[in-house]
């Protein structure tokens, strides 16, 4: 048998070199020509369909309204005649199931015509609805298997693209995944329907202020970190191609402790694999704007500019499947789960979160905050509503994968809390103290000391890198998401919370004026009396420290440490009552997805648990016996000819110890595999992380001591150093 050693990978994945398709010569492309390209846009349908149809589904798209059936055929037409050009020969309903990607069934344009030859066709009828079978996606209890039938149906909100591929083009059409009795199946449409209530609740509050009552959108932008490692590695990894993370592995001599990486200038190999994904985006319309090295050794960013929430929770999937589709063109894997490897740096995703009309940020607080009434409004009722609903918050960030990250002292503590910058905070203290503010601290600029450098203009407050919800100049930043996760449900929760905020606040305000209070003076009162509400809420310092732990504790604020501490409270009496009051998601369809994320916890944790048991016993146990054998042997000939091996005996020993270690650890592991815990999934829950978490710990600390004495050449898997270093 011939066996390949792990550090000959090493030495094949670093002689990677250039693109495999180009000849050393850099392609120009035209930023303008691509954008865009593969989406039937608003400037698509313009140009191609009758301006009646084309101004009823732009009034639908800009404003909200319920679209006129007949509008469907003109669109389809128009669409196929596009998809057809552009070279595509199906259609596909494209939805974005509870699993939390997205999910696509292929049909094609063509139709026979009975004698021998077919013509393509594409009607209203099938772009608005698809009824895909819907039994083998996750329905927590919202659908049996019999009444499998679910359907699609459009959402014209989000422009339909074309997918390219060596298989042809085909045409994708976002829409809602929904089960024959009309229960939300997917992630889409409770976002939709959040969207919708803080649009009502925040034109309600700009008719208060006297500005026009505009459309108000909730904006997004989600900065997405991953890892790429050299595929020669990945298939070396079970762990990493079946739990998308390193179940063992041992800190590398060299981490992140030189801080050399982050922001440092990109790999050429990753430069090259970025620009293609940013150029296959930019076709798809994903505004794709940043790149740069994250901390950790192989981590890296990429981040969009802001959409409309909606647009920027499909695109985001676009993100994520383009980012791992394409890095495999480079022999390169790309990793999007929140903890590859541990020791060093997991990977976020920030939510950037605003709401807006078409020509103002609600959120933008301009020069002196302090007189932005509007602004301190809608800055107020974020903070009211984070402070309210802490637990959701928490809740939407709570799987397996970022139990690795929260609290960890390099991504958000557990613990939600909100930071707002020196001069906000100072607004907020005056308006506490008498009623009113009168000042901004000024922001100033910023003098570097050296003539010929500008003077830059300095930010209101400084970032504070450690707060799970920051304010960062004129939206709020969500650090808490994992990487791999869809920002559909966290985006739904934020708009819904402080719909009701905004709700509460305008109800409150409408009181007043009815009394005949004056607007200006019921303002003011009001945002005096509601500090009260979301004051404890608001943290400057350093949320790594253990000093906030415990004042947070004194505040009252939750710490719901794990995903089976948070999840448990989507279901709470205030919260089923908040998403059906907003009608965002119904008490059956709030339970379904509790349901769905405690079962992939369970089965996350199953499956790791299972393949840790499987590595060690097939792949660990025997090279460490291997290497025992060895020693035995030479210890068994120097005897033979008296030589002293005192070395190879203590060796041996210690080697011999870990062996023991090793088969006693994995034998707790399998025999707790083989049970589930029970049958409802709480009790599996509970099983994965009462019993299995700590079980696969304690044969992941042999395995790593072993990994330090067992010799190179026959420990069984690549290491942490060879992975993280290739480029
Ligand atoms: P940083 O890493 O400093 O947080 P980035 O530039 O990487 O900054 O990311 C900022 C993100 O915030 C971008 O995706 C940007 O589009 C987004 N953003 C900016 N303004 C808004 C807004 N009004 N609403 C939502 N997101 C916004
Ligand atoms: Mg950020």
């Amino acid at each position: 048998m011939t066996r390949v050693l792990p550090r000959f990978d090493t030495l094949a994945a670093a002689k990677y070199e250039s693109t495999p398709s180009d000849s050393g010569k850099r392609s120009r492309i035209d930023l303008e020509e691509v954008f865009g390209e593969n989406v039937f846009s608003l400037h698509q349908m313009k140009s191609r369909m009758p301006s009646a149809p084309y101004e009823a589904l732009l009034s639908t798209i800009q404003n909200g309204t319920e679209l006129d059936p007949t509008v469907a055929d003109a669109v389809a037409s128009s669409m196929k005649e596009w998809a057809l050009e552009k070279g595509a020969t199906h259609f596909s309903h494209w939805f974005q199931p509870l699993t939390g990607s997205t999910a696509e069934k292929h049909d094609s344009f063509l139709k026979p015509t009975g004698d021998g030859r077919a013509i393509t066709e594409f009607r209203g009828k099938e772009l608005v609805q698809g009824e895909p079978d819907a039994s083998s996606f996750p329905s927590g209890g919202l659908r049996a298997t019999f009444e499998a039938r679910g359907y699609t149906a459009w959402d014209p909100t989000s422009p339909a693209f074309l997918m390219e591929g060596p298989g042809g083009a085909y045409l994708c059409i976002p829409t809602a995944f929904a089960s024959w009795a009309g229960d939300a199946l997917d992630k889409k449409t409770p976002l939709l329907r959040s969207m919708h209530a803080i649009d009502q609740q925040a034109r309600r509050a700009l008719r208060l202020f006297g500005s026009p009552p505009k459309a108000v959108r909730a904006t997004c932008g989600a900065e997405q970190e991953f890892f790429l490692i050299d595929e020669e590695f990945y298939f070396r990894r079970p762990d990493l191609q079946t739990c998308g993370r390193t179940l063992f592995g041992t800190k590398p001599p060299k981490g992140q402790e030189m801080d050399d990486h982050y922001f440092g200038s990109i790999p050429g190999r990753v430069l090259e694999y970025m620009n293609e994904v940013e150029v296959e985006l930019y076709r798809l319309g994903v505004p794709l704007t940043t790149r740069h090295n994250e901390v950790a050794p192989g981590q890296f960013e990429m981040a969009p500019i802001y959409e409309d929430a909606n647009a920027a929770a499909d695109h985001q999937q676009l993100v994520m499947s383009t980012l791992r589709r394409v890095a495999r063109k480079y022999g390169l894997v790309c990793l999007l789960h929140e903890k590859p490897f541990q020791g060093i740096n997991g990977s976020g995703k920030h939510l950037n979160w605003s709401m807006g009309t078409d020509d103002q940020n609600l959120l933008e607080p301009g020069e002196t905050p302090h007189d932005n009434m509007q602004f301190l409004f809608f800055c107020s009722a974020v903070l009211k509503a984070v402070a309210r609903h802490q637990d959701l918050l928490r809740a939407a960030v709570a799987h397996a994968g970022n139990d690795h990250r929260l609290g960890a002292n390099e991504a958000p503590p557990a613990i939600i809390s909100a930071f707002c910058g020196d001069q906000l905070q100072d607004v907020f203290e005056q308006i506490e103290k008498v009623g009113s503010a009168s000042s901004s601290k000024p922001t100033g600029l910023l003098g570097l000391g050296v003539q010929v450098l500008p003077r830059l203009p300095k930010h209101a407050g400084d970032r504070n890198r450690t707060s799970p919800f920051a304010f960062t100049g004129n939206k709020w930043e969500f650090r808490a998401l994992g990487s791999s996760q869809s920002i559909s449900f966290p985006a739904t929760i934020l708009n819904t919370i402080v719909a009701e905020a905004i709700d509460d606040l305008c109800t409150k305000l409408e009181a007043d004026l009815e009394k005949g209070t004056s607007f200006d003076d019921a303002l003011r009162e009001l945002l005096a009396s509601e500090i009260h509400e979301f004051k404890h809420i608001i943290f400057n310092g350093d949320n790594y420290s253990a000093e906030w732990v415990e004042e947070a504790a004194s505040r009252g604020l939750l710490n719901l440490r794990g995903t089976m501490d948070a999840l448990p409270k989507l279901v709470d009496e205030k919260n089923t009552a908040l998403f059906s009051k907003y009608g965002v998601l119904s008490h059956r369809e709030l339970e379904s997805r509790f349901e769905i994320f405690v079962e992939q916890y369970f089965k996350t944790i199953n499956i790791e648990g299972e393949t840790a048991q499987h590595i060690a016993q097939t792949m660990i146990f025997p090279a460490a016996v291997r290497y025992l054998s060895d020693l035995l042997a030479t210890a068994e000939r120097a005897d033979e000819l008296g030589l002293k091996t005192e070395g190879v005996m203590k060796t041996a020993n210690s080697v011999n110890e870990l062996v023991d270690r090793l088969a006693a650890s994995i034998d707790v592991l399998a025999k707790l595999n083989q049970e589930l815990g029970g049958d409802d999934v709480m009790s599996k829950a509970d099983h994965m992380r009462s019993n299995i978490v700590p079980a696969m710990t304690a044969v992941r600390d042999v395995v790593d001591r072993l990994e330090r004495v067992v010799p190179d050449d026959i420990w069984p898997i690549p290491t942490y150093r060879d992975m993280l270093f290739v480029k």
